[in-house]
């Protein structure tokens, strides 16, 4: 049977992963054509500023996100730095969104600029998914003038990194039965829960590629190294990866999650972090006037299973360290003992015009001047939603 023969009979399940191509970075040159194909950075100025994403002219000269602007500048001294343009940012997902809202019957955003679809439905209307791929590229792009690259597969995983791999304006199929083929030369790295950690405890192993985690050679020493969990990175390797796509949007909402390079158990980290999150997201609904009136937490365990726990807020607010002994309850009441979690998110939704007087007047300017400053100094770059991924 050929490849495309492969790809072209009825798959018993089908995701679509799409992420949009340098998302900031590209947005810059939207709103600043003549800035196209130059080397251009989105990102806080020095001395203590970070890059939040980089277009590919100045990736040739080595730049890349959470790099420091002072090392960008130095590498690539003609560096084009442009400040982040958040309501930029939510217009052109919320663009992009409408358009994955008329394809698929299922769509997840996991990030600003990434999105996973079940297609499985859409087989009949669209046998071709390279078609399908082709058809969410144009659409995307005649709607927004970004560039996204599209990987269609059995599971997220595979989709995920087929499209990591095929970057920019990719369009890859991985079709059924080709999974642990395409994944066996691609780096450790980019299988997910292979952190830099896990990565420097294989490498001097001598193992380089996912295809070499399958190799009973290194039964021993991968046990050592993952125990339980090897079952599971090894299923994760051949391709086998059942993880749902979750609609886990309701029509108005604002939410940030992220994944941990290493599992975690401590409540003390998965509190931080939800803070940081809530400080971002009650930042972003004073800049759009809005307010929220539940919220939210997701947690993610090492097996992929995911629990999500809503609150309601007495009333609706928009000031986080109001809204945090809510959240920190719905996190209190979700966390199991002794359980590991690689992924924590927090939604705000519920979403309403902020009723005036929701403050004083003292404490709203005092909260408006600390906005203006994180703004300006560039701090908000670094907890920007998504920013971490968003380099590829
Ligand atoms: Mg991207």
């Amino acid at each position: 049977m050929t490849c495309d023969d492969a790809s072209m009979m009825r798959w018993s399940r089908q995701i679509l992963f799409g992420d949009v191509d340098a998302m900031f970075a590209s947005a810059a040159v939207l709103a600043d054509p003549s800035l196209a194909g130059k080397p251009v950075a989105v990102g806080g100025s020095s001395p203590r500023g970070i890059i939040a994403a980089a277009s590919y002219a100045a990736r040739a000269f080595g730049v890349h996100s959470a790099m420091p602007t002072g090392e960008a500048t130095r590498l690539c001294p003609q560096l084009i730095l442009i400040p982040p343009d958040r309501p930029l940012y939510r217009r052109l997902h919320e663009q992009m969104q409408a358009v994955t809202d008329q394809l698929f019957p299922l769509t997840e955003w996991s990030s600003i600029d990434e999105f996973y679809a079940d297609t499985t439905q859409l087989q009949t209307r669209y046998p071709d998914p390279r078609s399908l791929g082709q058809l969410a590229k144009d659409a995307l792009y005649d709607a927004t003038g970004l560039r996204c690259t599209i990987a269609v597969a059995t599971g997220k995983t595979v989709a995920k990194i087929a499209a990591d791999s095929h970057k920019p304006d990719g369009l890859v199929v991985v079709p059924p039965g080709t999974e642990e083929a395409f994944l066996a030369q691609r780096p450790l790295r980019a299988l997910p829960g292979i952190g830099p950690k896990t990565a420097a405890r294989l490498e001097p192993l001598g193992l380089k590629t996912i295809g070499e985690l399958l190799d009973q050679r290194w039964d021993q020493p991968l046990r050592h190294i993952f125990g339980a969990r090897l079952h599971w990175v090894r299923e994760l390797a051949r391709g086998i990866d059942h993880e749902p796509v979750v609609a886990d949007r309701e029509s108005k909402s604002l939410s940030h999650e992220t994944t941990f390079e290493q599992d975690r158990h401590d409540r003390p980290f998965l509190e931080q972090t939800l803070r940081g999150f809530l400080r971002d997201l009650a930042r972003d609904l004073r800049q759009e006037g809005l307010a929220a009136g539940s919220c939210t937490v997701k947690l993610k365990n090492a097996r992929f299973a995911i629990t999500t726990k809503q609150h309601r807020f007495s009333h609706p607010l928009n000031y986080d360290p109001d809204m945090w002994p809510t959240v920190q309850q719905a996190l209190r009441e979700l966390i199991r003992p002794s359980t590991e979690y690689r992924l924590a998110g927090l939604a705000l939704s519920s979403l309403t015009p902020a009723p005036p007087g929701l403050f004083d007047q003292k404490r709203t300017k005092a909260i408006q001047a600390m906005d203006a400053l994180i703004t300006k100094h560039g701090s908000s770059v670094i907890g920007l939603g998504g920013v971490s991924q968003d380099d590829e």
